[in-house]
């Protein structure tokens, strides 16, 4: 790769982690993160603490002329987005804006915008990117509508744009989702596992350094703002994910449901998710594992990194 000057928001998050990692090893990095739930650092890259809801303290970040940003702060919780709606609009909408004023301001060579399977909502499966955007949450509106921000920045002020619509992301470090989420009450009670819903949601599940890899590729996509869905080819379901991890951790606890939702774990949790990945695929990018391989690769990650 040629040597670049990288700046990653939300760069001590669980994904901005992994990308500075790699990114480290190909140009200058700057992490920009507010330090709210992300905690990481990688020595080898300048880290900028920073609030990005603070449009004058954007405004002055010294960030190197043409960089290319990896826009990834944002606060990824389904459930919370539903309960505390302003916090999340500012996280996930105003930050975006103000990075892509500092993107316009500081000629970036690109911006990279990550996005959610959350936009399609209860979407046909497999869902290609044309499907239409009809979130369920308030997280998938809020990304939706920084889509559309990320867009118009691309249309209007000419700058390069990519967006990635990640299904769920598993592994290495990761700190919330299913899997720890799992992993955490057993190791709190491993005679009993509550499940949130019915059990029988199904979702793709991605391993993270799939996922670097897709961020990687898209600093090379020449197409103007294209959308790409990062997935999975299959699905798994809570239950089973349930039981791969229990098996990982030689326990077989009884299952109790909390299913309030019609099925689903919390207002807003979508039952059924896979990404259409034929798209990326043909520009050379695939999947190193399946969805249970990935689940079980992130429990034992998971367990090895305790
Ligand atoms: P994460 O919570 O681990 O990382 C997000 C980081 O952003 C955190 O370090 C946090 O401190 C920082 N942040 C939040 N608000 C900020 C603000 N106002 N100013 C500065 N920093 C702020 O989340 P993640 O799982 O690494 O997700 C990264 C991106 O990928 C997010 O945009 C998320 O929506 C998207 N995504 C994640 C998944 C997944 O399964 N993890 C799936 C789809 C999309």
């Amino acid at each position: 790769m040629e040597k670049k000057d990288f700046v990653v928001t939300g760069g001590a998050g669980y994904i901005g982690g992994h990308l500075v990692d790699s990114l480290v090893e190909a140009g200058n990095t700057i992490s920009i993160d507010n330090m709210s739930s992300g905690k990481y650092a990688n020595g080898r890259a300048s880290g900028i603490k920073c609030d990005l809801r603070d449009e004058k303290k954007v405004s002055s970040l010294d960030i190197p002329e043409g960089s290319l940003i990896f826009h990834l702060a944002a606060n990824p919780d389904v459930r919370e987005s539903m309960k505390r709606i302003i916090e999340h609009y500012g996280n996930d909408v105003t930050s975006t804006l103000n990075v892509l004023e500092l993107a316009r301001k500081k000629d970036s060579e690109k911006v990279i915008f990550a996005s959610t399977s959350a936009v399609y909502g209860d979407a046909k499966t497999p869902t290609p990117e044309d499907s239409k955007m009809d979130p369920i949450s308030n997280y998938g509106l809020f990304k939706s509508i920084g889509e559309g921000m990320v867009s118009f920045y691309s249309r209007t002020y000419g700058i390069k744009t990519c967006i990635l619509r990640f299904a769920n992301v598993v592994g290495g470090r990761a700190s919330h989702g299913i899997v720890p989420d799992f992993v955490k009450k057993l190791e709190k009670d491993e005679s009993e596992l509550e499940i949130l819903g019915d059990g029988r949601q199904r979702k793709s599940y991605v391993y993270i350094d799939d996922v670097v890899r897709a961020l990687l590729l898209a600093i090379r996509i020449e197409e103007s703002n294209a959308v790409l869905n990062v997935g999975n080819t299959d699905t798994v379901s809570v239950e089973d994910i349930a039981q791969i991890i229990e098996g990982n951790m030689g326990i077989k606890p009884k299952h109790h449901y909390i299913n309030r939702y019609k099925g689903r774990g919390w207002p807003g949790d979508v039952k059924e998710m896979l990404l259409d990945i034929r798209k990326i695929s043909k520009l050379g990018w695939k999947p190193s594992m399946g969805s249970e391989g990935a689940i079980l690769a992130a429990a034992k990650d998971m367990l090895q990194n305790r």
